[in-house]
């Protein structure tokens, strides 16, 4: 069959594709420990899943309005403005199936053939594919370690030519976990600022997770003249472990919601309808476990960091938010394995982990920062204790 040209340029989720292989593996009957894929191993609340059972028994099982119900909209607007201090008319508010569509629907209603679209590295990885998709060309700039694997206001500006037209800004990161603080998204502001026709995607997805007392800001909070080109993405995926309801919601300038709006009307329509209303049972309830839940994450995160300390020489970075660990496994390139492989990349590492001690983590190259992996640690202690103990005995075999 001929398919299209754009699509064979369009390179499959790593995340994805080795999830698939640790499924196998699995289903092999091996003994797999998953820390690849980005999810809290959580059930969803048990307060929302009962109200969206109770909507459903009501009819909340047809089709809404393309943006969204009335009554997730008019709370997303309070969100916006309680926690955000950002504030957004509904039509301004889009609620979409994951924040993934979302902004896969901002990118297609406002990139022409060519546009530039800078994206800081590491990444997500889907940012780079859904630009190419939408006919975009992704920069990529990448920022370091020693930095916080942040992007300074000094590269983006010289990231900026006369064909960019949107900058990607993701805090907390994934894969970093690096959280943008006041000053910072000040100083990139400040660059914005010069360049009008640039705008800006704000993907806040892991907003609620934070560690260490550090302080989340969006940066239209900051910046709120840049409001009139920002797309703020959030969602209740990571924060309320939701990822298979698939809800994700925006906030931005009117003409480019109701574009988003015409994308998604000829595509899924609206997000499902159930989903909408855990959304809704999730945004207006208590919140308080999620303080509960970030300092579950934080104790993880220094378990991971406790236990693997030093095993890779440098001390690894420790994330200020989402549920990654991302790790330079640069000192064992080189090194043999006992069946005698070489292992020369971040790709060699992480299929050694996954096919000789059983853990499945994701390398860097699919972030874009090779030379790193990146080990989800929303888990349970038990597996990241075991999964710790597995890669230093994956370290400590390599000769
Ligand atoms: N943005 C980032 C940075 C993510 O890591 C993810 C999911 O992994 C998403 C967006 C998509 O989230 P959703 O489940 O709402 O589509």
């Amino acid at each position: 069959m001929k398919l299209s040209k754009k699509i064979s340029q369009i390179t499959p989720s790593g995340t994805v594709i080795l999830a698939q292989r640790a499924r196998e593996l699995k289903a092999m009957g091996k003994d797999i420990i998953e820390l690849g894929e980005g999810e809290p191993e959580f059930n969803t609340p048990e307060f929302i899943i009962e109200k969206a059972f109770k909507a459903a028994k009501k009819g909340a099982t047809k089709y809404t309005s393309v943006a969204g119900t009335l009554e997730l909209k008019t709370q997303i607007a309070k969100k916006f403005q309680t926690e955000n201090n950002i504030n957004y008319n509904l039509d301004q508010i889009i609620v979409g199936t994951g924040a993934k569509q979302l902004i896969f629907n901002a990118l297609l209603a406002a990139l022409n053939l060519g546009d530039e679209v800078i994206i800081p590295a590491p990444y997500w990885v889907s940012y780079p594919e859904m630009v190419k998709i939408a006919d975009g060309k992704p920069v990529i700039v990448s920022c370091q370690e020693d930095e916080g694997f942040k992007l300074s206001a000094k590269d983006l500006e010289k990231a900026i030519s006369v064909n960019t037209r949107w900058v990607i800004l993701n805090s907390p990161g994934n894969p970093s976990g690096a959280v943008y603080s006041w000053d910072e998204l000040s100083k990139l502001s400040d660059v914005l600022r010069k360049y009008p026709d640039i705008n800006v995607i704000c993907d806040d997805i892991y907003e609620k997770i934070v560690f260490d007392g550090t302080r989340f800001h969006s940066l239209v909070e900051v910046a709120p003249d840049l409001s009139k080109r920002t797309l703020t993405v959030n969602g209740v995926s990571k924060a309320y472990a939701m990822t298979g309801w698939r809800i994700g919601y925006a906030g931005g300038p009117s003409e480019l919601i109701s574009s988003m709006v015409k994308v998604q009307g000829q595509s899924t329509t609206n997000a499902s309808s159930i989903g909408q209303e855990a959304a809704l049972a999730a945004l207006s309830g208590d919140q308080d476990f999620l303080e509960e839940w970030s300092f579950l994450y934080q104790n993880r995160r220094d378990l991971v960091s406790n236990n693997l300390g030093k095993l890779f020489g440098t001390f690894i970075y420790n994330p200020e938010g989402a549920f990654y660990h991302f790790i330079s496994c640069k000192n064992v390139f080189g090194s043999m394995t006992k069946k005698g492989n070489y292992i020369t990349s971040d790709i060699d590492f992480c299929n050694y982990l996954l096919e000789e001690f059983g853990v499945a983590v994701v390398p860097g190259t699919e972030f874009g920062s090779s030379g790193y992996f990146r080990l989800c640690f929303a888990k349970s202690e038990d597996h990241l204790n075991e999964a710790c103990r597995r890669i230093t005995n994956a370290v400590n075999s390599l000769a």
